[in-house]
Formats: C-alpha cells, structure tokens, sequence
C-alpha cells in the first residue's frame, strides 16, 4: 500500500509502498477513506515527541475508514463497519504494536496511523459509527473536533455567556471557535499573527479576530468588546510569548487551558503572578486531547451533528491527496489552513 513515512526528523515525509501485516490479537486493518493532519504530526516531522528513534515510522492519528478484517479477540467492530481511528483510548483491547514493512525491513509502527491507504489499528482506537456519517466529520473527531468540543465542554466548563478566547486560527483553533459557538459563549474572541485568518475566524463565528502581531490584544477588547479580561482561555499556539501575554488576560474567575505544547525544554513565565490570586482565584492546566473519551463522546457528536446542532461547516479548509501531503504540511506551518484533509 502507499502510505507517508516519516524517514528523517526535519525530512520531507516519503510516500512510498509500504507492506501491510496480518491484524494480530486486538487488532483491526482498516481501509482508510481520508485523514487529517493534527498540529502533533508537525512536531513529530520536527522530533518533538520523542520520536526521533522510532523512525522510519508512519504518520497520523485522526481518521476514517471501513474495517477490513479483524484479528483474534476483536468484538467492538466488524468487517465492513465504518470507523473513526483516533488516538486517545476507548473500549476495547489494546494491542500491541504493529510491525510493516519499508524497503525490505520491518517498521514497527504506532497502534493508530492514519495518513495511509490501510492500516492495522488496535482495538481500543477505533470506534464505529452508522454508515452515513460522512467521512470528513469522522476524521475530525479523531482529534481536533473531539479535542475543541471536550476542552470547552469538560476541561474549561465553559458558560453560557462566559467569554472565550482562542490563542491560534490554526486546525485546532477553528475547531474550537466551533466549540465555544456550540457552548454559547461570548464574546468568542480569536488571536492569530497571520492577518489572513482573519476571515476564517469571523465566518466560523468569532465576535473578534485580533491580529496580535500588530495589535495590541487588551486595547483591541477594550475599544470593540468593552472589556479587559477573559474567563476562558485556550493557547492552542505552544509559543511561548503568547502564552505568557495572554496569561494576565485570565478574569476573576479564569481559567486558561493549555493545548498546544511548548518546545521541549522551554520554560514559560508568569508575569506579575500576584493576580492569578485575584478574584475567586484562576486556575492553568495542561490538557490532554480536551479530556475526551472516544467510546462515550464520538456517539454522542455523532447524534448532535445529525440533529442539526453541531455544525462543521468551514474546518476544512483544504482537501488534498495523499501524494500532496508535503504541500499540506507546508500550507499549516505557513500558517494558511485551517484543517486539511487527506482523502485516500
Ligand atoms: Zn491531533
């Protein structure tokens, strides 16, 4: 099959032909319909995940896709079920991890990869879905829309009427605005240093795009909201400057929710801590993929995007194939996408 590997840290990824295993004890091979590209594979390109000694390794943890065949053990799906593959752990077996192979040597591989025609999933990554879901909506709800709707949902609690910034317009920040949309936040005001996300964020329903290169973001809220501070903030940006100018924005009540990492190593300072004692006292936290739970949440998305209620118009920004996955990475890192997905 061909499939995307990663050869060398700060490499172009390679599509090349890559052979395909028997699916072993809990474990599911799954024809891929399409996969996006999260914010983690470009740190993963860069090594930041701890994964510069696993390479030459595949790629991708948020897709779609129908099962092909299962291994011994596995009850959760069957072949022909449609799936969404992600990362975070559901019900079910977790397997061991599967072994490819690349150019006549075998590559052990992670137990969910998705930027790839099949793959041998674990059965603890995968989750079934009716039919009729369409295949855009299951490959964001791997990661990037699970993430956004449990990060204001279960990690931020955010409500009705509380005001919500979002520090990045990037994949994970549309999936947000979203998310807060979904919440009824407001205001929903967005940050980003690229002024051409501007009207990506206003038509997915941010109330305020800041361009925080060039605008001053309290004298910006000020002038157009009336207000100084924010009750939920949500950095999904890793970048050290803009977790420590937007940190003193948290209101009596804040909370800030960290998504996007920092750079290994790098330490991140809080100006003038004394006032995150202010007000009922504020509060920082690290998420980890919005605290979402596959089993009980992709089912209950699922239910509200067909009701109507849960709306994804816009989060794809791009679609593109599996050949053009370099100009895909490019376009995220230049800070012109929004979500892409990859259709196999
Ligand atoms: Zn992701």
């Amino acid at each position: 099959m061909k499939a995307a590997v990663l050869e060398q840290i700060n490499g172009e990824l390679v599509v090349g032909e890559v052979g395909v295993p028997e699916p072993q004890f809990g474990q599911a091979l799954v024809k891929i319909t399409a996969s996006g590209i999260c914010g983690s594979q470009l740190q993963e390109v860069a090594g930041n995940k701890g994964n510069a000694k696993f390479v030459p390794h595949l790629m991708g943890h948020e897709g779609s896709g129908i099962v092909e065949e299962v291994g011994p053990g596995v009850t959760k799906v069957k072949k022909g079920d449609k799936v969404v593959m992600h990362w975070r752990k559901g019900d079910g077996i977790e397997s061991d991890f599967p072994t490819y192979t690349y150019k006549g040597k075998p590559m052990r591989s992670g137990k969910v990869t998705t930027l790839s025609e099949y793959s041998i999933v674990s059965e603890n990554r995968v989750t079934p879905v009716p039919h009729d879901t369409p295949d855009e909506l299951c490959a964001l709800l791997g990661c990037g829309l699970s993430t956004a709707l449990g990060t204001i949902n279960e990690e931020a609690n955010a409500k009705f009427g509380e005001s919500v910034m979002i520090v990045g317009a990037g994949g994970l920040g549309v999936n947000l605005i979203k998310a807060a949309k979904l919440a009824s936040t407001f205001p929903i005001i967005v940050l980003d240093i690229h002024e051409n996300k501007r009207t990506v964020a206003e038509s997915m329903g941010a109330t305020l795009f800041i361009n925080s290169k060039d605008q001053d973001v309290q004298e910006e809220m000020q002038k157009n909201l009336g207000i100084k501070e924010v009750d939920v903030i949500i950095d999904t940006s890793g970048n050290k400057q803009a977790i420590e100018a937007t940190i003193p924005l948290l209101s009596g009540t804040g909370r800030y929710i960290m998504i996007g990492q920092p750079k290994p190593g790098e330490s991140i300072e809080l100006h003038t801590a004394l006032h995150l004692f202010g007000g009922e006292g504020k509060s920082i936290r690290a998420t980890q993929g919005g605290g979402f739970s596959p089993s009980r949440d992709i089912p209950r998305y699922v239910k509200l995007y067909k009701a109507g209620v849960l709306n994804i118009d816009g989060i794809i920004t791009h679609r593109m194939k599996l050949d053009e996955i370099n100009d895909a990475i490019a376009l995220i890192r230049k800070g012109q996408a929004g979500r892409i997905l990859i259709e196999m």
